[in-house]
């Protein structure tokens, strides 16, 4: 595996790879990298010839510093990983090199009510930071498609929106979430958790399920408010439970009334925030 951690030795070696007639897939990441990441660059290896993944925790993206300054680093982890794995380029650039003196960012940041909800009311900010990286990035490796996970299911509709806004020529594949067999979706954030919380943690997927369950049977709000109360009662302290429609993130009242229905959820573990989300219905 190539490592690049500048932008111009990155663009030179990929200006060959592209002239070879080799498509390049894309996996960014903030790195502390588990399986869930891995199965992006697999996925990418899958349809592309030549991948590059990134490891670069974007300061951009973070509203509170404690947050930016715990978030998990371990880079000769990575490196290992990435190495046993089907990456080809990784791309581990410092912030001057990612946002150089002077340079300013041109993505945009309003996307309407996908930055209106959810994950934009409780982290302000967040996404302009994420469209910025996203844009960033995008503009540096000039991929043919962009592999995303499911797991942040709102970054991946906003990510989409504004690829499709900019016309950019990339196809964004939202990929699977991975769990770990007691059904927590894996997370760099995951290292965090002490061996207590984490025991308590699958109850963020449960109430997922419950909520899968309990579809078409009992109103939306009477969802909502059952699946807050599991995770309350396993020790969460929860910052929404939401089912929306997946082609808008619009709330769902009728259910009927949806073919794409996802319930997304965000909760606190002592201090560590954690995000999940499950597909109740998908039918077209
Ligand atoms: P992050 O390093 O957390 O910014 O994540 C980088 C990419 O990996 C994003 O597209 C995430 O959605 C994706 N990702 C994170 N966790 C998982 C998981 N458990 N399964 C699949 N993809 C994931």
């Amino acid at each position: 595996m190539l490592l690049f951690k500048k932008v111009e030795q990155l663009q030179k070696h990929l200006k060959t790879v592209r002239n070879d007639l080799r498509t390049i897939g894309f996996v960014p990441t903030m790195g502390a990298l588990h399986e869930g990441h891995l199965s992006l660059i697999e996925a990418a290896a899958n349809r592309c010839d030549f991948v590059v993944c990134s490891v670069f925790v974007n300061p951009a993206q973070f509203n509170d510093d404690n947050d930016l300054e715990s978030y998990p680093r371990i880079p000769e982890k990575d490196i290992e990983a990435l190495c046993k794995s089907s990456c080809n380029a990784l791309f581990y650039p410092d912030v001057e090199e990612v946002y150089p003196k002077g340079w300013t960012s041109d993505a945009p940041t309003d996307f309407g009510y996908l930055t209106q909800t959810m994950e934009a009311i409780h982290r302000p900010g967040h996404f302009e930071g994420v469209a910025k990286v996203v844009k960033r990035l995008l503009d540096i490796v000039q991929p043919d498609e962009l592999f995303m996970g499911q797991k942040d299911f709102q970054q991946c509709a906003i990510v989409t929106e504004m690829l499709r806004r900019l016309k950019m020529p990339v196809e964004v594949v939202c990929c699977d979430t991975i769990r770990e067999k007691d059904g927590l979706a894996m997370s760099s954030r995951n290292l965090l958790l002490s061996d207590q919380e984490r025991s308590k943690a699958p109850a963020l997927f449960k109430s997922l399920l419950l909520a899968k369950d309990l579809l078409d049977r009992v109103s939306v709000p009477e969802i909502e408010q059952k699946a807050l109360e599991l995770q309350k009662l396993a020790g969460f302290q929860p910052e929404y439970f939401s089912i929306v429609d997946g082609h808008n993130l619009r709330p769902v009242t009728d259910p009927q009334q949806h073919n794409f229905i996802v319930a997304c959820t965000a909760a606190k573990l002592g201090k560590v925030r954690l995000i999940d989300n499950l597909i109740l219905r998908r039918e077209f």
